[in-house]
């Protein structure tokens, strides 16, 4: 960046004579410059002379006029008093004091305040309010689904109908006539009888050895490519244009600051590529023709014996339900379970016993609620009309046993 003065024009308010900036008296009228008559800048700034002269560099580096309070004409400030009028240049005037703002009012500390009063009221009344209502009435019932992993639903029911069947299976022991292999046969079977020989497997057996032809790929030496690169070979650089400007601003005394400006003349370089031929090798394959032997088998079929025997099993013969629709059960009795004709000799029966218990609930306003005890002594404590806690989880009905009852209220 370069600086330079040049001399600026001011044109005279009486005769209009174009006076130089250096002069404080009009050249054509011998009026003193006074403080409407402005300085001009030159036209064409940039053909101005610059100033070089030392006592006209003085004037120009001296700061801008004072203004003469008395006769109103424009002074140099290194001159020492007014060269019109003989009166002493004015001392700096210093900048009033700004008055201070007027302190900003506080609205959002208030509004603080009485939020924190509304707290502090319910925070501490509120309790007391709920607590004066509910006092003297029943026990409140924690709210439902307390628990989000907790039962569809729990209700208090009544026992409606009830019902049980006990079933007993009765199997029976007989002989049976079975045939197969030797290792189909119980230590136990009666009666073996050879039958002759039977298809049991076929062995795979070895028929000889074909020759099978395929080709295998082998590497064999090498094949010499030739391939076209890209490789950088240098730089392509170019500079900016470079472009000055002149910006002249007024002393505000006659003359003139002049600064220079230049942008651009920058080196921009990139990467030249150049196309090249280079060679690789590549690995070259051959087809071979080869050959093995595979193994080549036939099936022969084996015969083993075949035998047929008696033997013993169990096998369900008859069920003999008793069921009903009240607390009080029993099992079928002997009678019942009697063969309804005589065994053959030999014969035997035994018994196995299965039981299912069923008991329904009123709905209360929802659909009827089946439960099946496990045991006879669980159904027992469900007499018609007696109140249990019935609850439904994940689709399952149960029941929640009830608290024995204190030995106070037992009569
Ligand atoms: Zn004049
Ligand atoms: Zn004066």
């Amino acid at each position: 960046m370069s600086e330079r003065h040049i001399e600026m024009f001011w044109r005279c308010s009486s005769c209009q004579h174009r006076n130089l900036g250096r002069h404080m008296v009009c050249q054509g009228c011998k009026n003193a410059k006074d403080g409407s008559e402005q300085y001009e800048m030159p036209e064409d700034t940039a053909s101005a002379v610059t100033v070089t002269d030392a006592a006209l560099l003085r004037m120009a580096t001296a700061g801008p006029h004072w203004r003469c309070a008395y006769c109103d004409s424009d002074q140099r400030a290194l001159d020492g008093g007014c060269k019109n009028c003989g009166a002493s240049p004015p001392v700096s005037p210093g900048t009033p004091d700004k008055a201070p703002a007027p302190p900003e009012k506080k609205k959002s500390r208030r509004g603080c305040i009485s939020l924190v009063l509304i707290v502090a009221f319910f925070g501490c009344c509120c309790p007391m309010w709920m607590n004066s209502g509910k006092s003297g009435s029943a026990s409140v019932q924690p709210p439902p689904e307390q628990v989000k992993t907790g039962p569809e639903w729990t209700r208090s029911l009544q026992v409606k109908e009830l019902a049980w069947e006990h079933t007993v299976s009765v199997e029976r022991r007989h002989q049976v006539e079975r045939e197969g292999f030797a290792e189909d046969k119980p230590s136990d079977a009666l009666q073996v009888k050879a039958q002759g020989q039977r298809h049991h497997h076929d062995d795979q057996v070895l028929n000889g050895y074909e020759t099978v032809y395929f080709t295998e790929r082998k590497q064999s030496g090498y094949t010499t490519e030739t391939y076209r690169d890209k490789e950088a070979c240098g730089e392509d650089c170019s500079t900016t244009p470079k472009k000055c400007k002149e910006d002249c601003t007024s002393n505000k005394n006659g003359f003139a600051t002049c600064k220079t400006t230049c942008t651009g003349g920058e080196k921009r370089c990139t990467t030249r590529y150049c196309s090249v031929t280079k060679t690789r090798k590549e690995p070259r394959y051959v087809d071979e023709r080869r050959s093995r032997k595979e193994p080549r088998y036939r099936s022969v079929p084996r015969d083993a014996p075949w035998f047929s025997w008696k033997e013993w099993t169990w096998s369900h013969e008859r069920d003999v339900k008793a069921s009903g629709k009240t607390l009080e059960t029993r099992w079928p009795a002997d009678a019942e379970l009697r063969p309804p004709k005589a065994l053959p000799k030999g014969t035997q029966e035994r018994n196995s016993r299965s039981a299912s218990y069923t008991v329904v609930f009123q709905g209360e306003g929802h659909p009827p609620v089946t439960y099946s005890p496990e045991t006879l002594e669980e159904f027992q404590r469900f007499a018609i009309g007696s109140m249990h806690t019935v609850q439904q989880e994940k689709g399952e009905v149960s029941v929640v046993p009830a608290k024995p009852p204190p030995p106070a209220a037992t009569k």
